[in-house]
C-alpha cells in the first residue's frame, strides 16, 4: 500500500572531484530543482565516490561544502528534499559491499567510465575506481528511487545498477525497485570550450574550456569569446561536423530556456565574433545570483552543518529499513 501511494523517488548526486563547472548546472542541479514538487528527492554530495581518484584532504572538505551551498543556492530546498553527504550515511557502504558480491567482474570491466579513468590515472587504478559503480547502484538502490536525472555520461551506470538489482530480486524475492535513468533532451551533454569533442568535467577539462559555477563575470566572458568555434561561418547545430558552434547553442539554450531551433534562428545571419560573448553574456545572468547566494550561505558554516547533519538522519532512517531487510535476505544475522 505505501509503495502505491507514495510519490516517485529521486535519487541524484555529483561527487566532489573538482568545482561545479556549467555542465554540472544545466546537466544536474538544474533540473533537480523543479522535479522537488512531483517527486520525493534526495539530493547527495558523493564524497565517498571523490575518492576514487587521489584528493586532497582540504580541497575536499571545502568543495564538499561549496557543492552542498551550491546546491542550496540554485534552488535545491531542504525542507522538500532531503540533502545530504554521503559519507554521513553509513549504509550506502555497507550496501556496497554486500551488492559487490552481486556484481560480475566482467560487467564492470565494460564500464566506459572506468577505462577513462584507468587511462587518466595510470598510476592508481585502485579497486575503487573498478567498483565505483557498485556504490551507486547502492546510492540508488538503498532508497529504492524509482527515477535518476544523469548527464548522458551516467547511463551505462543506471543500467548497471539495474542489472545488479534484477539479480539480486531473482533470487530473493522483490527487494529492490528497479530505477530508470532520467536523461533531460537539453543541457544533457555540455562539452569543454577549447576541445568541444570532450565532456565539460569537473576533474579534467582545462581551466579555460571549463566553466565554474563560481567564476566571476569577467572570467566568464572571456572563456566563452576564446571558445573554439568551427571553419563555416553559420550558426548551425550540427554536433558532428561543427561540434564547437553546436555546444554554445546547447549552451544558450539552455541558459535562455529556448530550443536550439529557436536559438538558430535568433543568431540567423550573425557572425561567431557576435554570438561568443552574447553566449557569455546569458551564462553570465544565469550563474550570478547561484553563486551570490552559494558566497552568503558559505559564511555561515553553522547553518550548514544543520542543514547537512538535518538531512543524514533524514536519509538513514530511509537506508536503514533497505539495509536491514537486505541483510536479513541474505542470511546475516540482524
Ligand atoms: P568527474 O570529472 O570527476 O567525473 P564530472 O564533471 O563528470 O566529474 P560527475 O560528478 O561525474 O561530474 O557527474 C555528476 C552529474 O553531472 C552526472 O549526472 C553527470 O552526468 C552530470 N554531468 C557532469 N558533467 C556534465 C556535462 N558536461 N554535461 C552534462 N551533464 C554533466
Ligand atoms: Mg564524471
Amino acid at each position: 500500500m505505501e509503495n502505491q501511494e507514495r510519490k516517485k523517488r529521486i535519487l541524484s548526486a555529483i561527487k566532489p572531484s573538482g568545482d561545479l563547472t556549467l555542465g554540472s548546472y544545466m546537466g544536474a542541479i538544474k533540473n533537480w530543482i523543479g522535479f522537488q514538487d512531483s517527486f520525493d528527492c534526495l539530493y547527495c554530495v558523493a564524497d565517498l565516490h571523490a575518492i576514487t581518484v587521489r584528493q586532497d584532504p582540504k580541497e575536499l572538505r571545502r568543495r564538499s561544502l561549496e557543492q552542498l551551498a551550491a546546491y542550496l543556492s540554485a534552488g535545491i530546498d531542504y525542507r522538500k528534499s532531503i540533502v545530504f553527504i554521503q559519507s554521513h550515511v553509513a549504509a550506502h557502504a555497507e550496501l556496497s559491499w554486500i551488492l559487490g558480491c552481486y556484481a560480475m567482474f566482467g560487467e564492470l570491466s565494460r564500464m566506459t567510465q572506468f577505462k577513462d579513468k584507468s587511462q587518466k590515472n595510470a598510476d592508481n587504478i585502485n579497486a575503487g575506481l573498478f567498483t565505483y559503480p557498485v556504490l551507486m547502484a547502492s546510492d540508488i538502490l538503498i532508497y529504492n528511487a524509482d527515477l535518476v536525472p544523469v548527464g548522458d555520461d551516467q547511463k551505462q551506470h543506471v543500467e548497471l545498477t539495474r542489472d545488479i538489482a534484477n539479480r539480486f530480486n531473482s533470487v530473493y524475492g522483490n527487494v529492490f525497485t528497479l530505477p530508470e535513468a532520467f536523461v533531460a533532451p537539453v543541457g544533457a551533454r555540455i562539452m569543454s570550450l577549447q576541445s568541444p569533442e570532450n565532456k565539460m568535467s569537473k576533474s579534467e577539462s582545462d581551466p579555460n574550456g571549463c566553466v565554474l559555477l563560481m567564476d566571476k563575470p569577467d572570467d566568464i566572458m572571456r572563456k566563452f569569446k576564446r571558445a573554439v568555434t568551427d571553419s563555416g561561418r553559420e550558426i548551425r547545430f550540427d554536433r558532428e561536423n561543427k561540434p564547437g558552434v553546436s555546444n554554445l547553442i546547447e549552451i544558450y539554450s539552455a541558459a535562455a530556456g529556448i530550443s536550439r531551433e529557436e536559438t538558430e534562428a535568433r543568431f540567423e545571419g550573425k557572425s561567431y565574433g557576435e554570438f561568443k560573448p552574447a553566449v557569455g553574456e546569458a551564462v553570465v545572468e544565469l550563474l550570478r545570483p547561484i553563486r551570490e547566494n552559494a558566497e552568503s550561505l558559505l559564511r555561515d558554516k553553522a547553518e550548514l552543518e544543520r542543514i547537512y547533519k538535518e538531512g543524514a538522519e533524514r536519509a538513514a532512517a530511509l537506508a536503514a529499513r533497505t539495509l536491514n531487510k537486505v541483510k536479513k535476505k541474505v542470511g546475516l544475522i540482524v
